[in-house]
């Protein structure tokens, strides 16, 4: 994914997704432990690093412009805090285990597992940090339109399809360049974060099949958040 050349960075940490919302409560990510150099610097050099700054300033960016052609005031996701250990992190004083990434509401924040998201950077490739982080910033998407569900699966398929749609939409506004491994990067990371076909729709942790959140994904990034079941 060809980042963009001066957007980066309004945040102050880094971040990601593929779990999801965990409790309600208190605020702030608490940590038992903080770090300077973001782990992901000596694992995989500066690519990653750079790729979730990228991913989230565009996000930003994105729902900025979104939220202010519907006349409605943006407020960035507070923080993106990468997490190496079970239980580092907690929203709403349940941790956040490992090999995940959450948005946690009460906090306003997204955490990600640093060492989940860059094997999957190495394995998948660039394009499924974006997605990973598209993803997570849209259930705080969610959050601010206040938008309620019935079923966790429609939260998380919705959260494709607007992942999507920040994709998809900033990629035909020159914010990000498409390279030529990015679709089928897409295609591979939601095919590895696919439900197994034995978990039954209705369950409160069902993200969908690998089919459903390939196809809410390009639902989104062909059509817009118009594919995406909004009413904002
Ligand atoms: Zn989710």
């Amino acid at each position: 994914m060809g980042r963009p050349s001066r957007i980066l960075l309004l945040l102050t940490a880094v971040v990601v997704a593929v779990g999801c919302a965990v409790g309600v409560g208190e605020s702030g990510p608490s940590e038992s432990r903080r770090r300077s150099p973001a782990p992901g610097q000596s694992q995989a050099g500066d690519n990653f690093a750079d790729d979730v700054r990228a991913a989230v300033g565009v996000a930003e960016r994105y729902w900025t412009q979104r939220f202010a052609a519907a006349e409605r005031r943006f407020q960035p996701i507070r923080q993106v805090v990468p997490y190496e250990r079970d239980g580092e992190l907690t929203c709403a004083g349940e941790p956040i285990p490992r090999n995940n990434a959450v948005y946690c509401p009460p906090g306003d924040f997204i955490a990600y597992d640093i060492n989940f998201a860059v094997t999957a950077f190495e394995r998948i490739g660039d394009a499924f940090v974006y997605y990973l982080l598209g993803h997570e910033y849209a259930h705080g998407i969610q959050v601010r339109l206040g938008v309620e569900y019935r079923y966790t699966i429609d939260q998380e398929l919705q959260a494709d399809c607007l992942a999507g749609a920040y994709l998809g939409d900033s990629i035909k506004q020159g914010w990000l360049t498409l390279e030529p491994n990015d679709l089928d990067e897409f295609a591979n990371g939601l095919l590895a974060v696919g439900d197994d076909p034995s978990v039954p729709w209705f369950t409160p942790g069902a993200h969908g099949t690998a089919r459903q959140r390939t196809d809410a994904f390009f639902a989104g990034y062909g059509r817009s958040v118009v594919a995406c079941q909004l009413r904002a």
